[in-house]
């Protein structure tokens, strides 16, 4: 029998109200189409690749010349930031979510042994990974980070920036500082946070590697490019051990992006076939970012999630994250145990919020390139009247005049 063919994929407009992928910008869609028919090694694809580059570097404030752009999403930038880490090589992970969970998942199975991951392979055990625990809905702090590194006096060290499954917002200074005391390289998880909150990676020199992603702070959904940066210490350490492999080897995949031999050179050379429409609208992405400014878009967001969480906490309910993309909440107390289906009537309604993807179950409520006062309204809106439907009596327009009040 012949396969089906399928009519035309259609994908309806949704309010992204989540944790990530954001509200694409029409800007970035358009110039995903808006471009020649070229193949990776056309000229202006190069420029638009090293062009790309050096504002990768502004957005991660850095001078790292081993900055640019991973294909693929997060994990991908996550991959190649930990394939620097072998097996048996001692390395401590801070835990406080679903998202440092996996990055300490993928540790693991770099840093198994073979024994090790031959005896569970999708779940090793690694003598050498060493895990400290925080619990859902806190944050890591540099007392914590300190105190580990103390005990352990590991090769390496790993956290998430912010954690985006909890919402929390861990400490980079003091786990910078923990690792300039104790001679450990740090590795960080920036995922969720570049392009939202004003920080520069240079004032960080304990940390030497970090790795974002296309569709959270930078907003390039036509899943592009995951931003990494690796200090100099991390690019020699690397050279010196190897990577095992080609697709996700730190200073391979910086030759396209023009950077030979530890410096910027004229032209990219060939690693893998880069897309034009997707270096196109990256490029997009980065001229967006930039043209807000980190410290404005900053405060921004800062701004709007103030107001929307006196909103939530109007309505009734209780906000337990810190992170100024997204608020995570418990349902007012009659509510308890329908926060899935909650979210998922909300979402038949394309207002697409989420639950928590690990316990315990709470909601939450991104405002990634939602930040018009029209849009936190709508978000509101939706919310409350969600919420009179599940029979909590909800005065919807109080809190829309608590966001409003907040916004000014
Ligand atoms: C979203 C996220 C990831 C995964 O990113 P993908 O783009 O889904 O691969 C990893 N870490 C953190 C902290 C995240 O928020």
């Amino acid at each position: 029998m012949n396969a089906p063919v399928f009519p035309e994929l259609k994908i309806p407009n949704t309010i992204a109200a989540g944790p990530g992928p954001g509200n694409t910008s029409q800007r970035v869609l358009d110039a995903f189409y808006h471009q020649g028919v070229a193949d990776h090694m056309n000229p202006n694809v190069l420029r638009g690749m090293i062009e790309a580059k050096k504002m990768l570097r502004e957005i991660w404030g850095t001078n790292n010349v081993h900055t640019f752009g991973v294909a693929g999403t997060g994990w991908s930038a996550l991959d190649m930031m930990f394939s620097v880490v072998h097996p048996g090589e001692k390395i401590v992970l801070f835990v406080n979510g679903t998202f440092s969970g996996i990055d300490e998942l993928s540790v693991r199975m770099k840093g198994a042994t073979e024994e090790e991951l031959r005896a569970n392979s999708t779940d090793p055990k690694a003598a050498s990974v060493i895990t400290v625990k925080v619990p859902h809905g806190q944050s890591v702090t540099g007392e914590i980070v300190a105190e580990a590194l103390a005990e352990h006096k590991p090769k390496w060290a790993a956290m998430a920036h912010w954690e985006t499954g909890s919402g929390r917002i861990n400490d980079i200074k003091g786990f910078s500082d923990a690792c300039v005391e104790h001679g450990v390289m740090g590795l960080v998880d920036a995922v969720s946070s570049l392009g939202i909150e004003e920080f520069r990676a240079d004032d960080f020199p304990g940390i030497h590697g970090w790795a974002s992603c296309p569709q959270k702070g930078v907003m390039a959904l036509p899943l592009t490019y995951a931003p990494v940066t690796f200090s100099d210490q991390y690019i020699e350490e690397l050279k010196k051990v190897g990577a095992r492999s080609f697709v996700h080897h730190p200073i391979m995949e910086a030759r396209h992006w023009a950077i030979v031999d530890g410096q910027d050179v004229e032209k990219g050379s060939y690693h893998r076939t880069h897309s034009p429409y997707a270096v196109a609208s990256f490029h997009e992405a980065l001229r967006m970012v930039l043209e807000d400014g980190m410290l404005q878009r900053a405060e921004h967001y800062r701004k709007a999630e103030k107001a929307l969480r006196a909103a939530l906490v109007k309505m009734g309910c209780n906000v337990t994250s810190n992170m100024t993309s997204l608020l995570v909440l418990d349902l007012p107390e009659k509510l308890r145990g329908q926060e899935k289906d909650f979210v998922n009537t909300c979402r038949e309604e394309q207002f697409c919020i989420w639950p928590t993807l690990s316990e315990p179950v709470q909601i939450r409520v991104g405002i990634l390139n939602l930040l018009k006062e029209s849009e936190l309204t709508e978000i509101v809106t939706r919310f409350g009247d969600m919420l009179n439907r599940y029979d909590h009596k909800t005065d919807v327009d109080a809190a829309v005049a608590e966001l409003k009040s907040n916004l000014k």
